[in-house]
């Protein structure tokens, strides 16, 4: 029996899968679409909605990817997943090879990943190895690995990755009934962009959308090289999951954005942080800083009036903000502590 849990049996028939492939799952895909009301009222959109991808079972959309690319990987005899990551990719990765009975090694930059990310890998029994040096060079590193045929490599430069994510399109025109006007979403190593779009150019050609979206993606300042034209060798931003300099998917970003008539912009890690505490406080919704960035960006356009028109507007929330607790915890002081008694508390609240 098909399972509707099972991303790779509900999209089989778009998906590099056959009957032979395992049919892996925890869950993944089908996130929730959420209304933005404050957004709406602060921007003048008309409809602002968030596809919620922090809702995935390890917290990202990672898992839309990665559950084909393991899949694939085991139907092709791997005993091994090679990963390297700003966080993320691993906790997905470690989490579907302990799922698949597989053995996983992530390559993390040192100091650079969320303490979340780094539980959830160790917890489902990878190998973490931390080199000195940013994500550009880890993934160096396991290019190199996977090419001296020592395991799968599962980062987006794995086509299976990219079909996996393109699902998220699927779904958003399956609830809408059509593509938004607009698309809003985080760029790091610009696999996801490239996946959405996919995704939308199928949908149209298929029938499940009538339209395609126009892509606007967002980097942050310190780490913007699609914005500038050329790699950036030291990138820097609180975003630690868009923390890249030589995105892999370059020309897959930059094709989204010229087909669409889109943009691909830079946002300031203040403008991240801000969206980080609007998106928490305002709409209810915890997504780490990274996810901001798209919100910052609708914000910023929207202040500026670029928005073309655009009266539906979706905005990827890629990861779950409890991924980064100490983000969210530097945002306040000390927490007061006081006797266990109501007047204390009281005069706590009131102080
Ligand atoms: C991986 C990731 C991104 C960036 O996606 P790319 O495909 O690398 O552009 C953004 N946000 C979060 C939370 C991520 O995990």
């Amino acid at each position: 029996m098909p399972d509707a849990r099972c991303l790779i049996d509900r999209y089989a028939s778009y998906l590099p899968v056959t009957e032979r492939t395992p049919r892996l799952t925890l869950g993944e895909g089908d996130t929730p679409l959420v209304r933005a009301r404050s957004l709406e009222r602060e921007t003048g959109v008309s409809e602002i909605w968030l596809k919620v991808e922090g809702q995935n079972p390890t917290g990202s959309f990672k898992d839309r990817g990665m559950v084909v690319a393991v899949a694939k990987a085991l139907e092709g005899g791997a005993r091994v997943v090679l990963c390297a990551s700003t966080g993320n990719t691993a906790a997905s990765a470690a989490a579907y090879a302990a799922r698949a009975g597989m053995s996983c090694t992530v390559v993390l930059p040192a100091g650079q990943v969320a303490a979340g990310k780094l539980a959830q890998a160790i917890a489902h029994g990878a190998h973490v190895v931390a080199v000195r040096g940013g994500f550009d060079a880890a993934l160096a590193v396991v290019r190199a690995l996977a090419d001296e045929g020592e395991a799968a490599l599962v980062n987006s430069v794995n086509p299976h990755r990219i079909e996996g994510q393109k699902t998220a399109a699927f779904e958003l025109c399956e609830t809408i009934g059509d593509a938004p006007d607009a698309l809003f979403i985080p760029v790091g190593n610009a696999g996801n962009i490239t996946a959405y779009w996919k995704g939308f150019v199928e949908a149209a050609k298929t029938g499940l959308a009538r339209q395609r979206p126009r892509m606007y993606g967002y980097q942050a300042e310190g780490a913007a090289p699609l914005v500038r034209g050329v790699p950036v060798a030291h990138p820097e931003t609180v975003a630690t999951a868009i923390r890249i300099g030589n995105p892999a998917s370059w020309k897959g970003a930059v094709a989204a954005r010229d087909e669409s008539g889109g943009a691909i912009d830079a946002v300031s890690d203040s403008e991240i942080l801000d969206a980080y505490s609007f998106l928490a406080r305002c709409e209810g919704v915890f997504a780490e800083p990274a996810s901001a960035a798209a919100i910052a960006g609708l914000r910023k356009r929207a202040r500026t009036g670029g928005l073309g028109g655009a009266k539906r507007v979706v905005c990827v929330l890629t990861g779950n903000g409890m991924k980064d607790p100490d983000r969210a915890r530097s945002l306040a002081g000390d927490i007061p502590e006081v006797e266990a008694t109501p007047d204390a508390v009281r005069a706590a609240l009131r102080a």
